[in-house]
């Protein structure tokens, strides 16, 4: 559709208002879903033009549209995605379209731009500084840095850079504005596959290019279950289509891109807060010209402008962090298959541990499955061994069994490496005065200060905040009394450095503050060989490939079963299998030993005996009976603000007006003071909403929420299908 010059028509922008506002077309007219700037007020904001004028204002008083951006229109399913996904998770529109222009250089001008690269010469004098900047350079040869972002990556000042150029080791260049991505070749041999990789990922590719369809890729870890979604992505793209593929952790990307980069020749697209804003704004608008072929991002990536969508790949699709917790609430997974519907694309859900919702719509018929149930090559599973604490003799403030310490040994003696997996991170989860008990927490929230001693300061999980630990209690005042309680990692290093004296140790915890280069760096360092014995929090659960990794130890398995959390067992099912399949991946089996107070607990019992169908059997029929998700909706609702009263006060007036809910068959819960009743200063109550899966179910949530007046210092935050009940 095009409008042409001052016609009528409507511009959704970014501003919190009710809807879209009625405008004129600029001269020479402008097409539906262009991205334009709108006057409002004495301002300028940026929209899309949406529909036709909502004809709410007299078409004498309508103000032109300023200007229409340089970049292609939003296409039409794009504008139906973010309409269902706003109505899906209850998030005005006007949110969901920032979801969708969070990129720098939107507005720019067309146009070119001066951008650094390595130059011939090399500078007659060479400093630390000019030697950072060029180490960018060579280490990161295909990119083009502006300057700022060149001396900003290399931390060294910009005349630095500008010394640089002077002496011809750095060329500055004018290029077009954002370059394509190097074109991916399709036709390039990928790895030779098994026969039953083969088989999957013939099924995968044949699926590619009829339409939408879902399926779930399951494989046990090591099967080679990326090995065969490439296999679909080659076919994707041999059929002129762009393909998504999703990672829950950053740190996974430098592996995957450099298996793409080997399977097709280059490198794909990447989105994440990794990626530099020049590369963010090349990647948005390569995208949208259909230039990049293939993104890998995190879950925000599934926002981005495809022209001609054919695959979205959602890998480790059980991940946590595929949802959002906080904004705009969506689990990436779910939008994923709702965007793929709109696009008639194909998506893959891979995974060696899926979620029960996915298990379920595969059992169901809804999605199809494939299965690839060996590792790959003479690789085997490895050997699942519980360890009973009660039965150990466990000195204090010692967490690793005696048991487990005898097979590490064994690993040390035999040159492989070893892993601890506790699924905490910082030094002592408690920090207490042993003279009154007294414990620190947070000023902010209801919740401990967790000790980091490699940061040397207490942090509050919650909220981030940080304080460094006092000298005297402020309890009793009585000085240097404080203890740490409990284990985190780093003590657990400390407990291993002792034990161990004469082994490589290597943290990893996703606080250590490393950058992305240095994470991957420090991995891949690891996987080599460069550690022994490897401790870490559920970062290593993820991906990593250690080859000469043949023990697991799991230090706390009954961690994650405690809290009455609808998902405590299959997360603690899914985070403990993911990481017991870091063991034995090369020629070696591998053994996870789990520690735990209660072998005979029916989780710990499957995850030992690695009966996953019989676990999600069972599982799937508890959530049944309960009719909770995958079988019936729950929303959580929270409640929150400054004013205790206030919060409270809204609380009740919600579960008053519960009446609507009723009429659609649905069950509230609450008020009650959330687990963490306060959060950096603001107190919260919960509600649950239990209900049918019903059309109507946002819907009436929606009403109900709008029924009882919200006063501006309280937030009401509405999460469908939530994941975390805090
Ligand atoms: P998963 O994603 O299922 O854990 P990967 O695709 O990462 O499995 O494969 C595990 C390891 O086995 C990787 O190092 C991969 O390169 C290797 N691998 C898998 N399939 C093949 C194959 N057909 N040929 C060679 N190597 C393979
Ligand atoms: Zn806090």
């Amino acid at each position: 559709m095009f409008f042409p010059s001052s016609a009528p028509l409507a511009v959704l922008t970014t501003q919190p208002l009710e809807g879209p506002l009625d405008y004129l077309a600029p001269e020479g007219g402008v097409a539906l879903g262009a991205f334009v700037i709108v006057p409002l007020g004495p301002r300028h904001v940026m929209g899309v033009v949406w529909a036709h004028a909502t004809g709410d204002y007299p078409i004498d008083k309508l103000r032109p549209v300023a200007r229409v951006l340089d970049v292609p229109p939003m296409q039409e399913q794009m504008q139906q995605f973010l309409i269902r996904v706003g109505a899906y998770t209850l998030t005005p529109l006007y949110n969901m379209l920032r979801m969708a222009i969070r990129v720098p250089g939107l507005a720019d001008l067309p146009g070119d731009r001066v951008v650094y690269v390595k130059g011939q010469s090399t500078p007659s004098r060479m400093t630390p500084a000019r030697e950072k900047v060029l180490d960018v350079l060579i280490s990161e040869p295909d990119m083009q840095f502006m300057a700022k972002e060149l001396a900003d990556l290399a931390g060294v000042s910009a005349g630095v850079v500008k010394g640089l150029v002077e002496h011809g080791a750095i060329d500055a260049r004018t290029a077009p504005r954002d370059l394509p991505f190097p074109a991916l070749d399709h036709k390039r041999p990928g790895k030779t596959l098994s026969t039953s990789q083969r088989k999957a990922a013939k099924a995968l590719a044949d699926k590619q290019g009829h339409g939408y369809g879902t399926t779930l890729l399951r494989g046990v870890t090591g099967s080679g279950k990326t090995e065969v979604y490439l296999e679909a992505v080659a076919e994707c793209l041999r059929q002129g289509k762009q393909a998504l593929v999703l990672i829950p952790e950053i740190a996974l990307t430098v592996d995957f891109l450099s298996r793409v980069e080997a399977r097709f020749g280059a490198r794909p697209a990447e989105w994440h807060y990794g990626v530099t804003m020049t590369e963010r704004r090349r990647c948005w608008r390569m995208v949208a010209e259909q230039k990049a072929q293939l993104v890998v991002g995190a879950r925000s990536a599934l926002y981005l402008p495809f022209a001609d969508l054919g695959l979205i790949v959602v890998d480790e699709e059980h991940d946590g962090s595929y949802k959002q917790e906080d904004g705009v609430l969506y689990s990436a997974r779910d939008m994923a298959v709702m965007r793929a519907a709109l696009e008639g694309a194909q998506v893959i859900l891979a995974s060696a541990t899926p979620a029960l919702e996915t298990w379920v719509n595969a059992e169901s018929g809804k999605y199809d499955r494939i299965t690839l149930d060996r590792r790959f090559g003479s690789a085997e599973l490895p050997q699942m061994k519980p360890i009973d604490l009660r039965a150990e003799a466990m000195t204090s403030n010692a967490w690793i069994s005696p048991r487990l310490a005898d097979e590490i040994d064994l690993r040390l003696a035999a040159s492989e490496q070893s892993l601890l997996f506790l699924n905490r991170r910082g030094y002592a989860p408690l920090t207490v005065c042993r003279a009154c008990g007294h414990q620190i927490g947070c000023d902010d929230c209801d919740a401990r200060m967790v000790e980091h001693r490699f940061r040397g300061e207490l942090v509050c999980h919650q909220c981030g905040e940080t304080k460094s630990k006092p000298k005297v209690c402020p309890n009793c005042g009585v000085e240097d009394r404080f203890a740490p309680v409990g284990p985190g990692v780093e003590r657990l290093a400390e407990e291993a450095a002792q034990r161990f004296p004469q082994a490589r140790i290597a943290l990893l915890s996703s606080d250590m503050m490393l950058s992305g280069h240095a994470l991957r760096d420090h991995i891949q360092g690891i996987a080599k060989g460069d550690a022994d014995l490897i401790i870490g929090t559920q970062l290593v659960a993820k991906g990593h490939n250690f080859p000469l990794l043949t023990c697991v130890g799991v230090i706390d398995a009954d961690l994650g079963l405690q809290g009455g959390d609808l998902r405590a067992a299959e997360k603690t099912f899914q985070l403990i299998r993911q990481v017991a399949g870091r063991a034995g991946r090369a020629d070696r089996r591998g053994t996870a030993f789990v520690q735990t107070h209660q072998p005979e607990h029916p989780v710990i019992k499957a995850i030992i005996s690695g009966d996953e169908e019989a676990f999600w059997i069972a599982e799937a029929a508890e959530r049944k009976r309960a009719g909770v998700p995958p079988f019936g909706r729950l929303a959580g609702v929270v409640v929150s603000g400054e004013n205790n009263a206030l919060v409270n006060d809204i609380a009740q007036k919600l579960a008053r007006r519960s009446g609507m809910l009723k009429d659609i068959g649905a069950e509230v819960f609450g008020p009650a003071p959330a687990p963490i009743a306060r959060i950096r200063g603001r107190h919260r109550m919960r509600l649950l909403v239990r209900g049918a899966k019903d059309q109507r179910f946002q819907a009436a949530l929606a009403e109900w929420r709008a029924c009882v007046p919200i006063p501006s210092q309280v937030r009401v935050s509405i999460d469908i299908d939530p994941q975390s009940f805090y």
